[in-house]
């Protein structure tokens, strides 16, 4: 077996903006639209390499979002996220890491007072939140198009 290098790198290009909604990865766009339409949330950053983020964020591959709006929708998100993430992930956990202006157990997250932060697993099972948004604080039902 060869030796370890002794240091390994990976370049901030690695994972360029994708030409999607929000430059996130195609498979986690479906979720982020419900996710905003159950909670009456909006995208503030998708795929980012703002340095606003932490340094090996999740933002930089388009694996985690910011979602802003009215604060009863994302302490309500937040609180439902934080019920499934977990890292390293376990079965039924969707998310990485959640940060929020929730009191949780975890929280609020410094920096996440005005916005409610999801991050996807880059490594491990691509997970889903379909399932998860069952059992999320139901909206009352708008009427169809
Ligand atoms: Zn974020």
């Amino acid at each position: 077996m060869p030796p370890a290098p002794p240091l390994v790198s990976f370049p901030n290009t690695l994972y360029p903006k994708a030409n999607t909604w929000n430059g996130l990865q195609p498979w986690i766009i479906p979720q982020v639209k419900a996710i905003c339409e159950r909670f009456n949330l909006k995208v503030s950053a998708g795929w980012s390499n703002d340095t606003v983020h932490a340094p090996r964020s999740d933002h930089r591959w388009g694996g985690a979002v910011d979602l802003v709006g009215p604060t009863a929708g994302l302490i309500r998100c937040n609180r439902w996220a934080d019920r499934i993430r977990a890292d390293p992930w376990r079965a039924g956990a969707v998310f990485r890491w959640v940060g929020g202006p929730a009191r949780d157990a975890s929280g609020p997250e410094p920096g996440h007072e005005n916005h409610v932060h999801l991050s996807w697993f880059r490594y491990g099972p691509p997970t889903s939140v379909f399932l998860a948004l069952r059992d999320a604080p139901v909206l009352e039902l708008r009427e169809g198009p």
